[in-house]
């Protein structure tokens, strides 16, 4: 298991190397989330924002840590 987690955010689908609550499956909506292309924002875990395009920075970013 990678230790990042995708979070729909700010109107993409960024990932997030945060601790999510105990036994929660994604952030639950309203949670400030520090993603990983640097910015700091509100995660939506709402059904519409999972269809959010992947963040392109935070995709290159997640890979990295994939692969390592
Ligand atoms: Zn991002």
């Amino acid at each position: 298991m990678y230790p990042f987690h995708w979070v729909p955010a700010g109107g993409a689908r960024h990932a997030s190397t945060d601790a999510r609550p105990d036994g929660a499956l994604a952030y639950p909506s309203g949670t400030g989330v520090r993603v990983l292309c640097g910015q700091e924002l509100v995660a939506d875990n709402s059904e519409l924002a999972w269809l959010w395009g992947t963040c392109t920075d935070c995709h290159a970013a997640a890979r990295r840590i994939a692969d390592c």
